[in-house]
């Protein structure tokens, strides 16, 4: 048994669409594989010990709750970035995904500041992005099926991976085909849904990222869970977006 020490964000402010539905998934996951998930709260002003995690959560919020929190959350990109460069795993949703890059530029014009964990910027549009989104993830042989609501427009740097490519529904910024970004075990996103119980491998990936950084070594090779329900809610999801995904 492992204990896995989960560094969760700003959970007060940032749970848009009930993103902390992630972290729900990584528990039971991590549970029935005889791990135990400890989660702590990291809101402004408190203490983050860099590398004591060994996966760090970011979920989704409109820019009023962006605006609350981002001058904390980029005092804090040493101690993120620290976390990455030394294996600990990252997910990032929606606005924590857009303030991990190196910031946000609001329709008001006011930019908000960012880590630069992943290399790319975010615009405000005049549109909202909303809609059922699919993905195909090529480097992991995977699709990744969620719904976005974002008014901001990602683009990342050449040489930047994306986490996928858009099958259908707008993605970064309706224009690129890319969704999404990846650097070392670190993955942003702009999928609600919640993301990972219609998604379980990526939960999977995370947990054995996780459990990597808190062992040593490769990542364990996690036994199989009968994930009929989960099959299904992809399906279901990744058909929607299919049939509806990304117009205006
Ligand atoms: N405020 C950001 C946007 O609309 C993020 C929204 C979200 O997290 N759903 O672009």
């Amino acid at each position: 048994m492992t204990t896995i020490r989960v560094g969760h964000l700003y959970p007060e402010y940032l749970n848009i669409y009930a993103d902390r539905g992630n972290i729900a998934v990584l528990t039971r996951r991590a549970a029935l594989r005889g791990h135990d998930l400890v989660v702590e709260g990291v809101s402004i002003g408190d203490a983050l010990e860099p590398g004591s995690h060994d996966l760090l959560y970011v979920g989704g919020g409109q820019d009023r709750e962006q605006e609350l929190i981002s001058a904390d959350l980029a005092g804090r990109a040493d101690a993120i970035r620290y976390a990455v460069d030394g294996g600990a795993a990252l997910l990032a949703v929606c606005g924590g995904y857009q303030l991990l890059g190196r910031g946000y530029r609001e329709r008001s014009g006011a930019l908000l500041p960012g880590v630069g964990l992943f290399a790319h910027e975010t615009l405000a549009g005049e549109r909202r992005l909303i809609g059922d989104v699919l993905l195909d993830c090529t480097w992991a042989g995977r699709t990744l099926a969620g719904f976005e609501n974002h008014v901001g427009r990602t683009v990342l740097d050449p040489g930047a991976e994306p986490l996928g490519r858009v099958v259908a529904g707008f993605g970064n910024d309706g224009e690129s085909g890319h969704e999404g970004c990846r650097v070392g075990r670190a993955v942003g996103t702009y999928l609600h849904g919640p993301l990972l119980p219609r998604n379980p491998w990526l939960a999977d990936m995370l947990l054995g990222w996780a459990l990597a950084h808190r062992t040593g070594g490769e990542p364990p090779t996690l036994e199989p869970l009968p994930d009929e329900l989960e099959r299904r809610a992809h399906e279901v999801s990744a058909q929607r977006a299919r049939d509806r995904g990304g117009r205006f």
